[in-house]
């Protein structure tokens, strides 16, 4: 236990989690009563030995490095305007390592990270030609290139026509092509040509790989009202990746900001709203008490009731939770001895559907790789066979599960559809299999919150971000996370969390600045 924790049996605020939320929460209070005597004090309970939560970089040990460190969860940074993750990257002098679209930042007046120099914008335009021309085998890249294009057209209209609450991004999908066909009907009967034309299955499987993987969600749990696309979130469709990776950015920055953080602290129960303060039990049985409590775990967590609340959480509360979308994203890694794949590629699309029903699948049908997309350190052209070369199966959903349950299998799996594509003598086998465990881990029971299809932001943000309970003055429960954050904040997001945590620990800071103004 560390000096500062033992010291004091009492804190100011416990801030439950040591994720990018909890960090910038506990961080953001202490800034703000730097200046006040007695300082208050805060103590961060986190259940593993490390800070960061769903933003985790690999060791040596777990992948070898060349090509590592790899971030294991989130990994870019998305959006540089008024984004409080590009804030921490400043503040902790690390460098970005890519950034896109430079042109439409600078077009739109808004503001650059420092660390974008002209590699990066070299690094940056490779990395959109990438994402933008993925490399496909099976299927002419013309017609992957047209029903791409066809693709995002087509999510602009099912938005702007069908986009509608409580309809699920599948539904208003199957609208636009009941439409389409229509309107084909109708010209084809005028000219005499037969075809009717909805939305064929190769612009389906274009539409589902630009906004599922967004979301870790199938297109049938997606909102039609929310949805993102790919590279393209409601802050800007600039994205960057950090040296070292975006773990290493929230641990610099708890030390920076000296943020006492106590390891193996693994809460299952908390008690709030008495007149006396909170205290929060921890599975060891030592009973941490504090005048507020800021909970920062996934919103999963809390709705499995892994920790228990007294008294319970009201249902306004619960209800709120449980329509926010549960994202399912995780990551294969498969470290190969060389290249199989076109250079310059940014990923492999393994285009498997044939009609509009999916296959049952249990192995990624999506893989980037991992270089042209700034996720590990590039290599030159000709460094085959010196070093390994990463592929990153994105899944989700049911696959991503299979893929946790049994990583050796799906990696098994993806080589067998991979030499299907590139012939059986091209693809190797892979060195290292790494899976993530996102959503079998207690800790976080899935990837992130996406928009819920079901219900409207503006009722549901103020319930989330209740203080409870609502008449309280000492003894509140407060709630941050990047769930917290509405999707114009960056639902889902590490920037989200990092925003919200800021809010809510300075929201706490302004009780003690000026107690009396808070009492109700
Ligand atoms: C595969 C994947 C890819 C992603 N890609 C991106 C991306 O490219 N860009 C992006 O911006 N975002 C991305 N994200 C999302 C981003 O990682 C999250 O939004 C962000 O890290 C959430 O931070 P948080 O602090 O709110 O929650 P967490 O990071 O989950 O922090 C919560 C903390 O609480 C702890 N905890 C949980 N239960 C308990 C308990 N009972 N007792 C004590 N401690 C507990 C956890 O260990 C954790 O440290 C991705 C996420 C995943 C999983």
């Amino acid at each position: 236990m560390s000096p500062t924790l033992t010291d004091s049996s009492r804190f100011s605020l416990l801030v439950l989690g040591a994720g990018i939320s909890g960090i910038s929460a506990a961080a953001s209070f202490l800034r703000a009563t730097s200046q006040l005597l007695p300082r208050p004090t805060v103590a961060v309970l986190e259940a593993s030995h490390r800070i960061g939560g769903r933003l985790k970089t690999s060791t040596p040990e777990e992948l070898p490095c060349p090509p590592g460190p790899f971030d294991l969860g989130g990994a870019w940074v998305t959006g540089f305007s008024n984004n409080a993750l590009v804030h921490m990257v400043k503040e902790v002098g690390a460098k970005f390592k890519g950034a896109s679209d430079r042109s439409t930042n600078d077009a739109q007046g808004s503001e650059l990270p420092d660390g974008v120099d002209e590699s990066t914008e070299t690094a940056a335009e490779e990395i959109s030609d990438a994402f933008a021309y993925p490399s496909f085998q099976p299927i002419p890249q013309a017609d992957f290139a047209r029903a791409s294009d066809r693709a995002a057209k087509l999510l602009m209209r099912v938005r702007a026509e069908f986009g509608a609450p409580g309809r699920s991004l599948a539904q208003a999908v199957e609208l636009l092509d009941e439409k389409l066909q229509e309107e084909a009907g109708l010209r084809d009967r005028d000219s005499g040509d037969g075809e009717v034309l909805g939305i064929d299955w190769l612009t389906l499987a274009r539409m589902k790989a630009a906004t599922e993987p967004n979301d870790g969600l199938p297109f049938e749990e997606v909102s039609s009202l929310e949805f993102e696309e790919i590279g393209n979130s409601p802050t800007g469709s600039e994205y960057a990746t950090v040296e070292g990776g975006l773990a290493s950015v929230v641990k610099r920055y708890a030390a920076l900001e000296s943020v006492p953080v106590q390891f193996g602290a693994h809460v299952e129960e908390v008690m709030y709203g008495a007149v006396d303060g909170c205290s929060v039990r921890t599975k060891d049985g030592t009973v941490w008490t504090a005048d507020h409590v800021i909970c920062t775990f996934p919103h999963t967590v809390l709705l499995s009731r892994l920790v228990t609340f007294h008294p319970p959480l009201p249902t306004a509360f619960t209800s709120a939770l449980s329509v926010l979308g549960r994202g399912t994203l995780s990551k294969l890694i498969l470290l190969f001895p060389h290249r199989f794949w076109t250079p310059g590629a940014g990923g492999i699309d393994l285009v498997l559907e044939t009609t509009h029903t999916r296959p049952p699948r249990d192995f990624p049908a999506s893989f980037l790789v991992a270089e042209a997309l700034g996720l590990t350190e590039p290599y030159p052209d000709d460094h085959v066979g010196e070093r390994l070369h990463a592929l990153v199966g994105f899944c989700w959903g049911d696959v991503a599960r299979a893929v946790e349950r049994d990583p050796e299998e799906a990696a098994r799996r993806s080589v067998e559809a991979l030499r299907k594509c590139y012939g059986e003598d091209k693809v190797p086998t892979p060195t290292h299999v790494l899976s993530t465990s996102w959503i079998s881990s207690p800790l976080s029971l899935g990837s992130y919150a996406a928009a819920p299809v079901s219900t409207l932001s503006e009722t549901l943000l103020p319930n989330l971000r209740a203080i409870l309970p609502s008449t309280g003055t000492v003894g509140t429960l407060r709630f941050a996370g990047e769930w917290t954050a509405g999707p114009e904040d960056g639902i889902g997001y590490a920037h989200g969390g990092a925003r919200e945590g800021k809010r809510v620990g300075e929201e706490v800071a302004r009780y003690f600045a000026a107690p009396e103004a808070n009492n109700t």
